[in-house]
């Protein structure tokens, strides 16, 4: 134990003198928290996460998103974690625009944020954003930083039903764990962004979609954080993709998209 805490302690000490999150952090939490871990924790928390929200049985919206998901997965190439199976659900709620990512790469999507996309690829640029949190194991990262990695590793293996309860019910309350720090926000649209270009749909899709959302006056989404300002977030990817040569163009099927939009009620 005493092992552990020198090491977090170093972690987060590296962490500060770096300024950002770092490969190391990764490695921490790979070390910390194996993924073997944060997938039996993921998968309880899901599990009772979803008695709290209308998980959608529409098979062509499902069918949508987890065909994004999986092109996402595949442009993050070697980079996913060993061990991370994706799983990707739609949530039936038109009224709210979200999604997020959970321990374990349990990722949603709801109706609310598909009906206000314009295209194909604004849910790309979210979806990346949002599988990047995962690959990068931000979550991870906090619970470690919260809750010690024993008693995570505790509450994977059952044996610590309170701090499961606790993390359940504070995801569902108060999005506890969507509410990511500065630099993970950061680190999760820079490297969904480069993720977009493999997709081969056009990065423009995550400018347009924050700029509309920063715009808009709506809730916060977890993709949409007040921190780092959201002007500034868009304004580094459009600093990003006016140095790219050649970047995609394609902002998905505009006809299924629009179907797959009239679905959502
Ligand atoms: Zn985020």
């Amino acid at each position: 134990m005493r092992l552990l805490t020198s090491i977090l302690l170093l972690v987060i000490s590296t962490s500060f003198a770096c300024g950002s999150i770092s490969k190391l952090n990764r490695q921490a939490a790979d070390t910390l928290f194996p993924v073997s871990e944060e997938n039996k924790l993921g998968a309880q928390l899901s599990a009772d996460m979803e008695k709290e929200l209308k998980i959608s049985t529409d098979e062509v919206l499902n069918a949508f998103i987890n065909e994004l998901g999986a092109k996402a997965v595949k442009a993050a190439g070697s980079t996913v974690p060993a061990g991370i199976k994706f799983t990707f659900k739609v949530v039936d709620d038109p009224n709210t625009i979200n999604a997020f990512a959970m321990p374990g790469g349990y990722v949603y999507f709801y109706t609310g944020l598909i009906k206000k996309a314009t295209s194909e690829a604004e849910v790309m640029a979210v979806m990346t954003h949002e599988v990047a949190h995962v690959v990068r194991r931000h979550v991870a990262q906090r619970l470690i930083a919260n809750h010690g990695a024993q008693s995570l590793i505790g509450a994977a293996l059952g044996e610590n039903p309170g701090l499961a309860g606790e993390l359940a019910s504070g995801i569902v309350g108060n999005g506890y764990l969507l509410k990511h720090s500065r630099d993970a926000e950061s680190d999760a649209d820079a490297v969904g962004i480069t993720w977009i270009l493999n997709t081969n749909y056009s990065p423009q899709g995550y400018v347009s979609f924050f700029e509309k959302l920063a715009a808009g006056g709506e809730s916060q989404p977890e993709f949409l954080s007040t921190h780092p300002d959201p002007s500034n977030r868009v304004q580094s990817a459009k600093d990003y993709i006016s140095k790219l040569k050649n970047a995609p163009t394609n902002l998905g099927d505009a006809t299924r998209f629009a179907e797959i939009k009239a679905r959502i009620k």
